[in-house]
């Protein structure tokens, strides 16, 4: 099985290669098999990508945003008719199955080129301000070039969520994958330029943390747009405060889905599994905490653990297959290590916890987990997991379950599960996150902002607020008289 790309870089509208950067090895987690070897760019490499992305972004710019977004549109549509390949591209990059990235993973990139370029084609439009005699316009004009460092759960639609909207607004990207997902964002910068866009404009570099770095110190480099965990975000963000470049910050979370009486039980059942087993758990706005009014707690569990066992596990590329591998085996040990935290600390496990045994090979595989019982000084309940571990939590108050909710450093998502419309809003309300659901969980279309707060992060990704993060305000005043200057 190969999914060798032709080199490891994709640099001003060309595959580049240079061995002289450490090698990446991409491995397919349902198997541990090497799929493709690529070197991390080195200092030349870096230099290159960004000198391009210099280069062409002034002229990307002054084209009209009709013309722009008709490109973005295009590459939509090739990304719509090579949806197969492009999705078993993704199986092999992450282990995610086949069934969920056919609909999730290259369709939601194209959602985004063809939302941001149906936008821009409606104009980034400023205003006009009245003054009396003088007045003011303002116009949102590109920051320039800008980065975007991704993070390996969902590789391809990371690298259009950055790119879309930042080429949209008139910039160049440089893009880097995340080691574990090399292959993904080479295929859509691919697509990019087959779509028409300009050479130069959206380049992808591999490497690791050591050269994200590299990327985020470049002085011609305006903006950082970073996927990735909470430490790594205060790293990045720690960088680029050095030369006050913009950023923004897609980060972790231990998100609080909560589940009262009223609620419908399998919508909220089926909503904590997707909140929980979709992607095997790589998800960071997970509805990791679910908080189950006492009342519904035994009958919620035992639904739950029927539905749990019966999810298919195996072979990504079986399109029966429900459940595949963690992404690493670094991964996979860390997400073993979490559930025997949770035993130890005396959490009760309602199903799952180790490894399936009816999956041969060398796989990366872990088995749906639910802990009940769970406390809140528990690590589990504190700390993020990033795998298909499930938390169940009691609660007897709507005010309890808030509080609880709320007493959290991260704060990227939050659901809530009830029949009554006035309780729904007035938790959405009080609950202290970025995006949140009621009757529903996890859904992320393109037309809404997404993004987090507190230590999840900040800026936003989709919907037209993404379109701020990559532009800034110009504002001229325009003095339609003589200057009265008082000397
Ligand atoms: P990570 O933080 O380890 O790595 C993310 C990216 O940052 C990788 O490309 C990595 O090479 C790069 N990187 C690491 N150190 C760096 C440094 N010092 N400077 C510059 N770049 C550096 O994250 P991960 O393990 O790839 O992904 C999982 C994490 O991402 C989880 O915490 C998850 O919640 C989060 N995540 C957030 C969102 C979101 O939209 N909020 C989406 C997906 C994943």
């Amino acid at each position: 099985m190969k999914a060798q790309p032709t080199a490891s870089h994709f640099i001003d509208g060309e595959y580049v290669e240079d061995e002289d950067g450490a090698v990446i090895e991409s491995l397919y987690p349902a198997t541990g098999e090497v799929i493709a070897r690529l070197h991390a760019a080195t200092p030349a490499i870096i230099e290159k990508a960004i000198a391009a992305a210099k280069r062409t972004q002034p002229e990307w710019a002054a084209m009209s945003p009709t013309a722009r977004g008709r490109i973005l549109k295009r590459a939509a549509e090739i990304m719509r008719e090579r949806n197969r390949e492009l999705s078993e591209l993704e199986t092999l990059d992450t282990g995610k199955p086949i069934q969920e990235t056919i609909v999730a993973d290259p369709t939601s990139g194209a959602d985004s080129f063809e939302f941001f370029g149906g936008v821009i084609a409606a104009g980034l439009n400023g205003d006009y301000i009245p003054l009396g005699r003088d007045f003011a316009y303002t116009k949102r004009v590109p920051l320039g070039v800008c980065v975007g460092i991704g993070a390996w759960n969902y590789p391809q639609q990371i690298a259009c969520w950055k790119g879309a909207p930042a080429l949209a607004a008139g910039n160049a990207m440089v893009f880097k994958p995340s080691e574990n997902t090399p292959l993904g964002a080479l295929k859509i910068a691919e697509i990019l330029v087959e779509a028409g866009l300009p050479k130069g404009l959206y380049n992808v570099i591999q490497g690791d943390r050591n050269t994200g770095p590299m990327l985020i110190n470049h002085p011609d480099v305006a903006k950082v747009s970073l996927t990735g965990s909470v430490p790594t975000g205060r790293k990045v963000a720690a960088a680029a405060a050095g030369r006050l470049k913009r950023v923004t910050m897609e980060l972790g979370g231990k998100s609080p889905l909560i589940v009262f009486e009223d609620a419908d039980l399998d919508s909220a059942i089926g909503g904590a599994m997707l909140g929980n087993f979709y992607s095997t758990g790589q998800v960071c706005s997970n509805g990791t905490r679910v908080f189950v009014a006492r009342g519904v707690k035994e009958e919620f569990l035992s639904r739950l653990k029927e539905r749990t066992e019966k999810i298919i596990i195996g072979d990504p590329m079986d399109e029966a297959t429900q459940l595949g591998p963690m992404v690493s085996f670094d991964q996979r040990q860390k997400v073993l290590s979490y559930i025997d935290k949770g035993k130890a600390e005396g959490a009760t496990l309602v199903t799952g916890g180790g490894i399936p045994n009816h999956v041969t090979g060398e796989g990366y595989y872990v088995q749906p987990t639910v802990f009940a019982d769970v406390t809140d000084g528990m690590t589990i309940a504190r700390e993020e997991i990033f795998g298909p571990v499930m938390c169940v939590l009691d609660f007897d108050g709507e005010e309890e379950a808030i509080a609880r909710a709320n007493a959290t450093e991260f704060g990227l998502s939050a659901g809530v599960f009830t029949a009554d419309l006035t309780r729904g809003h007035r938790v959405a309300d009080q609950l202290q996150a970025g995006t949140l659901w009621i009757n529903s969980y996890n859904l992320c279309p393109v037309e809404i902002p997404f993004g987090g707060s507190k230590q999840s992060g900040f800026g936003r990704e989709n919907s037209l607020a993404a379109l701020e993060h990559y532009s800034e305000l110009k504002t001229v005043y325009v003095g339609m008289g003589p200057v009265e200057a008082p000397y």
